[in-house]
């Protein structure tokens, strides 16, 4: 097969901030393989957080492409990414794997979502989230997506809980609240108790992701559920915080690819665990991928490409929060300004 990748930098539309992160841009890399007319598209999204930069990504892709190049078939190179294993690098190995289920789905010309088996009417709404800033500017980024029917919200240790409130009085939309690791488990029990009275539906990580006691305790005495997002970035995690929280964030970058959010999400749900699908700043071939599989899952929040100001691809959309899948072989996705097929 053949094999090429680019570096991008993706620009949010505003500054994106988290608990954890600022992000003005974010480097992303787009790989393409390609065996005749077929071309797969993948996409990695590195986290520093993980471990991950642009650098690191381009470092493993150059060690595989031997291997890539050598493979025969999509599925040659899926075998060794599986024999590889390669989850210490979660979202180079995920450009990979989404690639080669891209191709696998146009040379089996089915969309990826019936590759699995799943049917996109059973995709769940996204959230659109509000990154962290003044209380008046996350205000008016909400008002921007009014009658959006799920808002998810950024929050550090020092933001006043009242912004959440006033969220959702004046949007009317569902909210979902994300602390990012930010917050010290007695002072999460206590604002837990507030964010259910404000109606929140539930909270994303309040508490260090090494810290599983915290969450539990968080979790015992929380009237709302407790999910783990970065306490849980593949599978091998679910056994270890399966009784620590409620649900589970899955994705796509933190996992290594499709195959092992599917896992997550089946092995979350058989131990009665909620779940949902979020994703890093991506493009859309990313969430595009990831929304192929969130027919699987409870909760999504696959918006950063709607955040994005110069997004180099097209793929999923999102209308008025529901989900829109192509309905064409693989992911489904193209470059920005290709023509329909
Ligand atoms: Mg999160």
């Amino acid at each position: 097969m053949e094999f090429t990748y680019e570096v991008i930098e993706l620009v949010p539309r505003h500054v994106f901030r988290t608990a954890r992160t600022v992000s003005a841009t974010s480097d992303s890399v787009i790989v393409r393989l390609s065996d005749g007319p077929l071309t797969g598209f993948g996409d990695a999204a590195p986290a520093r957080y993980y471990g991950e930069t642009a650098a690191t990504v381009v470092a493993y892709l150059e060690r595989m492409r031997p291997a890539v190049e050598q493979a025969a078939h999509e599925s040659e190179l899926m075998a060794h990414l599986t024999s590889r294993g390669g989850h210490d690098e979660p979202a180079a190995r995920a450009s990979l794997e989404i690639a080669a289920h891209d191709m696998m789905g146009k040379r089996f010309g089915v969309p990826l979502c019936r590759h699995f088996e799943l049917d996109p009417s059973d995709a769940p709404i996204t959230s659109i989230s509000i990154g962290l800033d003044t209380p008046e500017v996350m205000l008016e980024k909400a008002l921007e997506v009014r009658g959006y029917p799920m808002l998810k919200v950024k929050l550090d240790a020092a933001t006043d809980l009242s912004v959440v409130e006033r969220i959702k009085r004046e949007t009317g939309a569902a909210v979902t609240v994300d602390a990012n690791c930010s917050w010290e488990p007695e002072d999460a029990v206590r604002k837990v108790a507030e964010l259910a009275r404000i109606g929140v539906e539930f909270l994303e990580q309040p508490v260090r992701a090494d810290d599983i006691e915290g969450l539990r305790r968080v979790t015992e005495r929380s009237p709302i559920p407790i999910f783990a997002d970065e306490s849980c970035p593949t599978s091998a995690q679910v056994p270890l915080v399966a009784d620590a929280v409620d649900g589970v964030v899955i994705k796509l970058m933190k996992g290594g690819g499709l195959l092992d959010a599917v896992k997550m999400a089946h092995d979350a749900r058989a131990r009665g665990l909620r779940t949902m699908l979020g994703c890093m700043l991506e493009s859309s071939i990313g969430i595009t991928a990831a929304a192929h599989i969130s027919p699987l899952v409870d909760y999504a929040d696959l918006d950063s490409a709607f955040l994005l100001a110069n997004d180099p691809y097209v793929g999923m959309k999102i209308d008025q929060g529901r989900m829109v899948l192509p309905d064409e072989p693989g992911l489904g996705v193209r470059p920005a300004g290709a023509r329909e097929a």
